[in-house]
């Protein structure tokens, strides 16, 4: 491809996909663009699903992030309710079977939630709006509730559920919840906020299967213990939607491999963007795949600027949010990397209130990630000092200096 392409196809019509077409607009792209979606609905929101949708507080309409009408305005034709099935040198085949043709494509298809070995008809999963909209339905007429998997899904479903006054328990195989993202000590605090919350939850599970229950859902453990309940949403991660590439000949194994500019290793004049791409950290080096909303769109950004060849923008810090029991857990950075978790603000881990509880993330001496649990303000002027990897002394003069306003 010399100079910018005529026409930039993109696949997957959620966040990362919408935003690569309007950075592309905003950057001043004047050529052909086209959005390729599965699902009907013009691009929509997800994190009020598992929030204020399931809670009964929005109606689908407050979600939509452009209508179909807004995106002719900006030039982008759309293709929605159509599946990318097949992926060739500047091509790709629909589902309808027509095949579309461009000289720069953009994977954005998201990831798709991980269902358990003979999941029955009554456990569902959470990834689509219209998931949202049948376990609403569900959680109007339900008195109990099992939630397997204590991770972002399942402990702002669980929230949402206890809200609606229905019992909730929840089966979590690590031995925190969230224990990922936050890792032991602050996944410790996650567990005492579901069960502070007027959750049951059992971590370091492990199930054997689903027995038959009737209308009901019933699971057995492997230390015998059973549990029933009038519904179930397995919330136990996702896959990334990459099926439809596997004749491209690129390692697949963890989403789609990217260069820190989105480029996928192996395919000229193809990029990927949002939950299913694994980019290089500019930073770090390491690969790694964010599976939240801000590096969706920041990832966007970079992509639609390396399509025109303009600057790349300056490189951007991980951060993600959830909204649970009343509380936002917020985190800033790369906590994996991190080797010592110190507390900067609250007494959370100290058995205190969880509330304005800030904790620091440090690889030796250096600043990696803050966490914050309703803590809002004090987690923001942290951004900075992670983006530097700040000294230890630094981050703790800070903490100290921001106690004291
Ligand atoms: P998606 O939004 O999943 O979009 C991908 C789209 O591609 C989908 O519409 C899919 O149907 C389509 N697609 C897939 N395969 C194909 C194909 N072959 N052809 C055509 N189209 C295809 N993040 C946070 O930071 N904070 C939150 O509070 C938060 N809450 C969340 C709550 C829920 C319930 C969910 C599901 C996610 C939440 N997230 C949150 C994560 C955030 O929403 C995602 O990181 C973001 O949506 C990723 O955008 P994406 O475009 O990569 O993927
Ligand atoms: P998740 O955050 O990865 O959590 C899934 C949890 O379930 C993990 O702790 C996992 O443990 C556990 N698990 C796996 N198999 C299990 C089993 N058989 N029994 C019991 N527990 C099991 O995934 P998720 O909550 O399903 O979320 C899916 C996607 O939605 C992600 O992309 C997530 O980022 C996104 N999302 C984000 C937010 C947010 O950022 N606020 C909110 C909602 C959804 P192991 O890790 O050991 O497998």
């Amino acid at each position: 491809m010399a100079g910018q392409p005529e026409h930039v196809l993109v696949v997957g019509a959620g966040l990362a996909g919408l935003r690569t077409t309007e950075q592309l607009r905003s950057a001043g792209y004047q050529g052909r663009i086209s959005l390729v979606g599965a699902e009907i609905h013009a691009p929509y929101d997800r994190p009020p699903l598992s929030k204020q949708v399931l809670t009964g507080d929005w109606e689908p309409e407050r979600i939509v992030l452009r209508s179909l009408e807004a995106l002719d305005e900006l030039g982008v034709r759309t293709y929605l309710g159509l599946r990318a099935v097949a992926l060739r040198p500047g091509e790709i085949e629909l589902s309808d079977g027509a095949s579309l043709h461009s000289d720069a494509i953009v994977l954005a298809t998201g990831v798709v939630a991980r269902t358990l070995p003979g999941q029955p008809a009554a456990a569902c999963t959470l990834r689509t709006l219209d998931d949202a909209l049948a376990l609403r339905t569900t959680l109007e007429k339900i008195g109990s509730l099992l939630v397997i998997g204590g991770g972002f899904i399942g402990a702002e479903v669980a929230s949402a559920a206890v809200a609606r006054g229905v019992a909730v328990t929840v089966l979590e195989a690590m031995d925190v919840p969230s224990g990922r993202a936050l890792g032991p000590v602050l996944g410790a605090l996650a567990a005492r906020l579901m069960t502070e919350g007027g959750v049951d939850l059992h971590t370091g599970v492990r199930l054997t299967g689903f027995l038959d229950a009737g209308e009901r859902v019933a699971v057995a453990l492997e230390d015998g213990r059973t549990f029933e309940a009038d519904a179930c949403v397995v919330g136990i991660g996702g896959t990334p939607h990459v099926d439809w590439l596997a004749d491209t000949g690129i390692d697949l194994g963890n989403g789609i491999p990217c260069d820190a500019s989105g480029r996928v290793h192996g395919l000229d004049g193809v990029w990927a963007v949002g939950d299913v791409a694994c980019w290089e950290d500019a930073v770090y080096g390491d690969r790694h795949r964010h599976e939240h909303w801000t590096s969706a769109g920041d990832q966007a950004t970079v992509v639609a600027r390396d399509i025109l060849g303009a600057d790349p923008p300056q490189p951007t810090v991980p951060y993600f949010w959830s909204d649970q029991f009343g509380l936002k857990i917020q985190l800033i950075g790369r906590s994996d990397l991190a080797d010592d978790v110190t507390a900067l603000h609250g007494e959370g881990m100290t058995g205190g209130p969880l509330r304005g509880t800030v904790a620091g993330f440090f690889a030796g001496d250096r600043l990696m990630a803050v966490a914050g649990f309703g803590a809002a303000r004090f987690v923001a002027r942290y951004r900075p000092l992670v983006a530097a990897g700040a000294e230890r002394a630094t981050v703790l003069e800070t903490a100290a200096a921001l106690s004291n306003r």
